[in-house]
């Protein structure tokens, strides 16, 4: 066993949770240690956010350039958008270890374990490291759910082996409309795959309005996607040429033959196995979720969880929020979470994006609301990209004019949205971003109009 050693603050997981916790507790001038059993930079960097965007972008680019040149070999451009992907990833996670490097984080390898309310155990190859802590920051992410009637192996995918195949696959099935099966869905298909996505609700990408899904569906379809919805896969059968997937649509049994599958069907909290949270007298929700206070406190007050391990959407800026609000609590500042303006964001083409409420939970709450919208299709600068389907909603108090939420499906949704999360935070109305400059020809404009559309049916409603 090695030397006990003792910090102000340890974080379990280094992703964007926990390396963020952990830079921040630095800052405040706190001796600080994360832990890592994997990779520094957890899933988003490694095997989730940054290396899905890099693929997406190299498809959308090896669909631009197919559309000026038929000669573009798909198979040599996807080994080429893997290798691209790669160094985005690697030059990343060195761009996080340096970060923790120069804030005098210790950064220690090994899985970590929970003894009693003040000490950890580090599991590391051959050796265990005692290490005891003032505070602890659990941040230990999530993992692929598995279905028990498709277990992963051999043709059978989670997100992270779809992220890392070396070719291109003739024909996916995909269990789970949700954003990660659209995105690595549709990122497939623009290289050339034969796609299907059964989902089990009524709709991809369940809980956005129809009205914003329907620009993303079209668009699937002209992608070459097949979107089954109201189906539930049973049963895969594995050969050697791919596998069988049975599924159940509208009472009846149905079958796809693809050569691999994807399942996308949410992600479980790495709360359970080893963490030792017994130890400490913490318990899970029956999700395996921590419950935590408006600092990210647990039920034990000097030990923080936050991430996908806590309640609220399964997001790496979700993630590192809380983080930067528990590493302050810690040092005895009273930053609290306010959950209101989390962005949602779907990298599909058109992309799509949500902040605060819609139109149809302010109905469910009561809340008298106006909507204003506009389309990116009388857009100057939408219409010289060649970028024309969507449109921005603004869902505005109708009393007050003050912006609830909004939602935009369209060309650069995943950057328009932060305007809006912005209006949120400050409380600002739509008259507000209405006045505001917009520079012209920019996709910003529509945001503007919107509000301006929005100020009008305010000023008719009085
Ligand atoms: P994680 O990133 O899961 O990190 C937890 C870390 O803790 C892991 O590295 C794990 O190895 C480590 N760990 C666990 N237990 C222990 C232990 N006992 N000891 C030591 N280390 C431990 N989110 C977005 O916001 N935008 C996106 O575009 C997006 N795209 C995604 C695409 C895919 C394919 C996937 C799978 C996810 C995506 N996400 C996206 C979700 C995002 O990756 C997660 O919400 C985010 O990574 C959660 O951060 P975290 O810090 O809670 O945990």
């Amino acid at each position: 066993m090695n030397d006990l050693k003792s910090v102000d603050t340890l974080v379990i997981g280094s992703g964007p949770g926990g390396y963020v916790a952990a830079l921040r507790s630095a800052q405040l001038g706190m001796t600080t240690a994360v832990v890592e059993r994997g990779r520094i930079g957890g899933v988003c960097t490694n095997i989730g956010c940054i290396p899905s965007k890099a693929l997406i972008g190299e498809a959308h680019r090896f669909k631009q350039r197919k559309q000026w040149n038929h000669t573009v070999a798909a198979a040599a451009s996807f080994e080429d958008a893997q290798g691209f992907k790669q160094a985005v990833v690697n030059k990343q996670a060195g761009g996080v270890q340096y970060l923790l490097k120069t804030a005098g984080v210790s950064v220690l390898e090994g899985e970590a374990r929970l003894i009693d309310e003040h000490t950890a155990s580090i599991q590391q190859a051959g050796a265990e490291l005692r290490i005891s802590f003032k505070h602890a920051i659990l941040a230990t992410g999530s993992r692929p759910i598995e279905l028990a009637a498709l277990p992963y192996g051999g043709r059978i995918m989670s997100s992270t082996e779809a992220l890392s195949l070396s070719q291109i696959p003739s024909s996916l099935v995909v269990i789970g409309g949700g954003y990660i099966g659209v995105e690595l869905g549709q990122m497939y298909a623009k290289f050339g795959t034969k796609v299907t996505i059964l989902e089990g609700g009524g709709q991809v990408l369940p809980g956005f309005e129809a009205d914003l899904v329907a620009p993303v569906v079209r668009q699937l379809n002209e992608d070459g996607v097949t979107i089954i919805t109201d189906a539930i896969a049973v049963h895969a059968e594995q050969d050697a040429g791919g596998l069988t997937l049975r599924y159940v649509c509208q009472d009846e049994q149905r079958t796809v033959r693809a050569e691999y599958a994807l399942v996308t069907v949410g992600r479980r909290p790495n709360t359970d196995g080893g963490l030792g949270l017994e130890n400490v007298g913490l318990q899970t929700t029956g999700r395996g979720l921590i419950e935590t206070d408006a600092q990210c406190r647990t039920a034990v007050p000097h030990i923080f969880a936050i991430g996908d391990i806590t309640e609220g959407p399964a997001l790496a800026h979700k993630a590192s929020y809380e983080a930067k609000v528990a590493a302050e609590a810690i040092a005895g500042k009273p930053s609290i979470v306010d959950y209101r303006a989390i962005p949602l964001v779907v990298f599909s083409e058109p992309e799509l994006a949500s902040v605060g409420l819609t139109e149809t939970a302010c109905k469910e709450q009561g809340i008298p609301v106006i909507v204003g919208k506009s389309s990116f299709s009388i857009n100057g600068r939408a219409l010289a990209l060649k970028e024309e389907p969507g449109f921005v909603k603004i869902i505005a108090d109708q009393a007050s004019g003050i912006v609830k939420g909004a939602q935009i499906v369209g060309i650069e949704a995943s950057t328009l949205i932060s305007e809006l999360a912005l209006a949120i935070e400050m409380g600002a109305t739509v008259e507000d971003l209405a006045m505001t400059i917009h520079p012209h020809p920019t996709l910003g404009e529509v945001i503007m109009e919107a509000a301006e559309n929005a100020v009008r049916k305010m000023r008719i409603a009085k």
